[in-house]
C-alpha cells in the first residue's frame, strides 16, 4: 500500500550523486567546473585529516589553529609553529582571541550596523577572554530590523542569502560569500567524517523541501567536494523514499527528525528498515527528544545522532559524537559562551543560561555576541570519545521564545511533550492548544495516531498528566486533566517548521 501525505512545498530540485549539470551548489555563481571544483577541494582542511584521527572534528579545528599561526604573525608570536598534534586548549583559546580582535577590527571597517555599535570600542582593548564582557550584544531584533545594516561586503560578493522562517517576529536575513560557504562545507565535511563516512560511503538526505531554506544544497555540496555520494528525496511517499535509499546505496541519513520519523513510522509496517544497511542517523534543524531517537534507533538497527545549528550562523555548530553527551563545537568558526538571560553576565561551563554565539571568520554578516535565545550549558573537555580540547554544548532544552506559561507559571516546551507522546509507538505527529476556562488552563492534543483506541488516549492523557509541570498544576487545580483528540493518518498538514504548541488564550501570566 502506498501512503501518501500532504507535504508543505514539495520540490526539492537536487537528486541522487549527480550534479555534474547542477548550475550551481550555492546559488548563482554560474557552473562549476573541474578546475573550480580542484581549488574547493584543495581549500577544504576536512581533506587534510589524518585517516588515523581519533575525533577529525577536533583535528580539523587543531589544524585550522594551526594553519593561522603560520600565516599570521600576531597569533604565531604567541603560541608559535606547532603542528596540529600539538595543539591544546590554550592555543585555541588564543586563536579564538586573536579572531575575535580580527573580527572586531573588520566589522567596524566594513558593518554600518557595528561602525556605530562598536565606536566605543577598542579591538586592542579585548586582552583575554574575560574581556569579551566589554563586548556590546546584539539582538536578534537588529538584525530582524535592519538586516541590511550587517552586511560587510557589497551584495555583488554575496553569493548567497539565507533567510529564517521566523518561529518568531520578522524575518531575519543572513548574507554568505563564498569563503563562508566554503567554510561552511569544510565544517560539514569534517563532521561527517566525524560520524564514520569515508570512501564510497553515501549520505541520504531527508528534508521536506521548504523556500528559502534549503539545507540540502548545502549538505550536497559537502559530499560531492568530501568526495561522498548524496541522494535527497523530500516525499513522504515510503516506496519512493525507499527506491531512493536502495538504488543510491545510501550508509548515512541526515534530516529533520519530526520528517524522518513520520517517513519512519509509515515505512516500517511494510519494510524491514534493518535491511537497508544504514550505518548512522543525523538528526538536525530540529530538538531530537530521546524518545523519538529511541523509536528512530529501534527501527533503523543504528545509532541516532544529534545536530544543532543556527540559521544566522549557516546551520551547522555542534554536533554529537557516539558518547552522546553533549554536542561537539566548532570552535573554530564561532565563539560560545553561556550568560545569564538576565544580567548578561557570562556563567562557567556546566552552568545553564543563554547561548551567545560570536562569528569569528563571517565575512558577509558577522554576529558578535548574538543573542540566541537558546537554553544551554557548556561543557568543559575532554570527552569519552578521545577528544582532548574541544568544548561541548549542552543541548538546549528549549527556545526561551517558545516557551509558554502554565498554572502557576510553569514553564513549558514543544520537545517536553515530544519527548513524551513519541514515546507512544502509534503517534506520528500532534499539536496542543492551550485554552483557558475559568482559572484552568486547559490543553488540548490533536493527534495523528495509527490507534484511536480508548487505550491510547488514556497513555497519552497519563503520560502528558506525569510530567513534573502539568502533575504540578494538576495537583494546584489550575491546569485541567489533559484532553486528546485523534486525527486520520495525513489529515494533519506536515510543515517543516509548524508551530507544535499554539497559546489561544486571551491573556495569561508572562
Ligand atoms: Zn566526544
Amino acid at each position: 500500500m502506498r501512503i501518501i501525505l500532504r507535504i508543505c512545498a514539495y520540490n526539492l530540485q537536487i537528486c541522487a550523486h549527480g550534479f555534474n549539470s547542477v548550475p550551481a551548489i550555492f546559488g548563482n555563481m554560474g557552473a562549476w567546473d573541474i578546475v573550480k571544483m580542484a581549488i574547493v577541494r584543495r581549500r577544504l582542511l576536512a581533506n587534510r585529516i589524518p585517516d588515523d584521527s581519533v575525533y577529525p572534528l577536533e583535528t580539523w579545528i587543531a589544524i585550522k589553529a594551526s594553519m593561522t599561526a603560520k600565516s599570521e604573525r600576531e597569533l604565531k608570536m604567541i603560541i608559535g609553529k606547532k603542528a596540529h598534534d600539538d595543539i591544546v586548549r590554550s592555543d585555541i583559546n588564543e586563536y579564538q582571541l586573536f579572531r575575535l580582535r580580527e573580527q572586531i577590527r573588520y566589522v567596524k571597517e566594513n558593518s554600518p550596523f557595528y561602525r556605530e555599535r562598536f565606536k566605543n570600542l577598542n579591538a586592542d582593548d579585548i586582552r583575554t577572554l574575560d574581556d569579551i564582557g566589554k563586548i556590546p550584544f546584539t539582538y536578534p531584533s537588529d538584525l530582524a530590523e535592519a538586516p541590511m545594516t550587517f552586511m560587510a561586503v557589497s551584495r555583488t560578493k554575496t553569493a548567497r542569502e539565507f533567510t529564517t522562517t521566523g518561529t518568531t517576529g520578522k524575518r531575519k536575513s543572513v548574507g554568505y560569500t563564498n569563503n563562508d560557504l566554503i567554510s561552511k562545507v569544510d565544517i560539514i565535511a569534517s563532521a561527517l567524517k566525524g560520524v564514520g563516512m569515508s570512501g564510497n560511503d553515501v549520505l541520504h538526505i531527508m528534508f521536506p523541501a521548504v523556500d528559502a531554506w534549503d539545507p540540502s544544497l548545502m549538505l550536497a555540496g559537502a559530499c560531492r567536494v568530501a568526495g561522498y555520494g548524496s541522494s535527497a528525496c523530500s516525499s513522504s511517499d515510503i516506496k519512493e523514499q525507499a527506491d531512493v535509499i536502495i538504488s543510491s546505496g545510501s550508509t548515512h541519513i541526515i534530516g529533520l527528525p519530526s520528517f524522518i520519523y513520520r517517513v519512519t513510522m509509515l515505512m516500517s509496517s511494510e519494510i524491514d528498515l534493518r535491511k537497508l544497511g544504514i550505518r548512522k542517523i543525523i538528526s538536525t534543524s530540529e530538538p531530537l527528544s530521546e524518545s523519538m531517537r529511541e523509536k528512530l534507533q529501534n527501527a533503523w538497527g543504528c545509532s541516532v545522532l544529534d545536530v544543532w545549528g543556527m540559521t544566522e550562523f549557516g546551520l551547522a555548530c555542534a554536533i554529537e559524537c557516539d558518547v552522546r553527551d553533549g554536542l561537539h563545537t566548532d570552535e573554530a568558526n564561532l565563539l560560545y559562551e553561556v550568560v545569564d538571560p538576565d544580567t548578561g553576565e557570562r556563567v562557567p561551563d556546566g552552568t545553564q543560561g543563554e547561548l551567545v554565539l560570536t562569528s569569528l571568520t563571517a565575512e558577509a554578516t558577522p554576529l558578535i555576541r548574538y543573542r540566541t535565545r537558546d537554553i544551554a550549558s557548556m561543557i568543559s573537555p575532554p570527552c569519552g570519545c578521545g577528544s582532548v580540547f574541544n568544548r561541548k554544548l549542552m543541548k538546549p532544552s528549549g527556545r526561551m521564545d517558545m516557551q509558554f506559561k502554565v498554572g502557576m507559571g510553569y514553564k513549558i516546551y514543544p520537545v517536553m511533550f515530544d519527548e513524551v507522546l513519541f514515546s507512544n509507538g502509534n503517534v506520528i505527529d500532534y499539536r496542543m492548544t492551550i485554552t483557558k476556562e475559568g482559572f484552568r488552563d486547559v490543553l488540548t492534543f490533536e493527534v495523528e495516531s495509527k490507534d484511536k483506541s480508548d487505550e491510547v488516549r488514556k497513555n497519552i492523557v497519563s503520560l502528558v498528566s506525569d510530567i513534573m509541570e502539568i502533575k504540578d498544576g494538576i495537583n494546584d487545580d489550575l491546569i485541567d486533566i489533559p484532553r486528546v483528540t485523534f486525527t486520520d493518518i495525513g489529515a494533519m498538514e506536515y510543515s517543516a517548521k509548524a508551530k507544535k504548541i499554539v497559546d489561544a488564550r486571551e491573556s495569561f501570566d508572562v
